[in-house]
């Protein structure tokens, strides 16, 4: 690290749990973040400020003026703008030193395996369940650790899949795909605007605690927000050893 870098990000060396060792980590790390919206907002801006090296942001809207209430990455200038090139400038402006990738596509197929395959963690930042579970699918099949979020009303929920480790869960353990889950869409439902923040933020502290190595992430518990009565519930959640997705033989 430089002079300026060792300023920059001094207050995370500062912490024995970082450290110069964990800093380098981060900047030597790559972070795919699927959705620009209002989880995608905050996540990549901190992920940015800390200094992850790589920033590869997904997505194929263009800013709309309903998505200001909540996705502050975007502003009203960047209204008919991509959001991933919204995102990227100013994501630049936070922190110049990280390369910023935008994607401006909704991934699936090839692009979202090689993308995946590419990074060092998943952030799950949007906002319907062919995207979870295509994203689901792409990180077991890679091993890579998924940080998946979600929000809608006053209720928001995230957790940790480390697909890395054998006995962890994956997101189809959990939400399996035959499963009638209704889809409960921002447009449709409402959104309480600073939820969106809270659970993006909890994504990019669970991100930047995977890649540094510090601490204990939400690994195999689903955390719960009730933000209207704000409280929070934790679930711990167990491996399908049936599921479709995940099931490995084990001996
Ligand atoms: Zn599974």
């Amino acid at each position: 690290m430089n002079d300026e870098q060792l300023l920059r990000y001094s207050r995370h060396i500062l912490l024995p749990e970082i450290g110069v060792e964990g800093q380098e980590r981060l900047l030597a790390a790559s972070a795919l973040v699927i959705g620009a919206g209002g989880l995608g907002s905050p996540a990549a801006m901190y992920l940015a400020a800390a200094g992850v090296g790589t920033i590869v942001l997904a997505d194929g809207d263009a800013v709309d003026l309903t998505n200001l209430q909540r996705q502050i990455l975007h502003t009203t200038q960047s209204i008919g703008k991509p959001k991933a090139e919204s995102g990227r400038e100013a994501l630049g402006k936070i922190n110049p030193e990280v390369r910023v990738a935008p994607v401006q596509s909704r991934l699936e197929g090839e692009e979202l395996d090689r993308l995946v395959a590419q990074a060092s963690v998943v952030l799950d930042c949007s906002d319907n369940f062919a995207t979870r579970h295509a994203v689901n699918r792409a990180c077991v099949r890679h091993r890579r650790p998924l940080v998946s979020g979600a929000a809608v009303r006053f209720d928001g929920q995230v957790s940790v899949f480390d697909l890395r480790d054998d006995l962890s869960p994956c997101y189809h353990c959990l939400f399996p795909e035959n499963a009638e889950l209704e889809e409960t869409r921002c447009a449709v439902m409402g959104v309480f605007a600073p939820l969106t923040g809270i659970i993006g933020t909890v994504q990019a502290a669970e991100a930047l605690k995977l890649l540094a190595g510090a601490g204990e992430t939400l690994n195999g518990r689903l955390l719960i927000l009730d933000a209207l009565a704000m409280q929070w519930r934790t679930v711990r959640l167990a491996r399908d050893p049936a599921c479709a997705v995940c099931a490995r033989v084990t001996a």
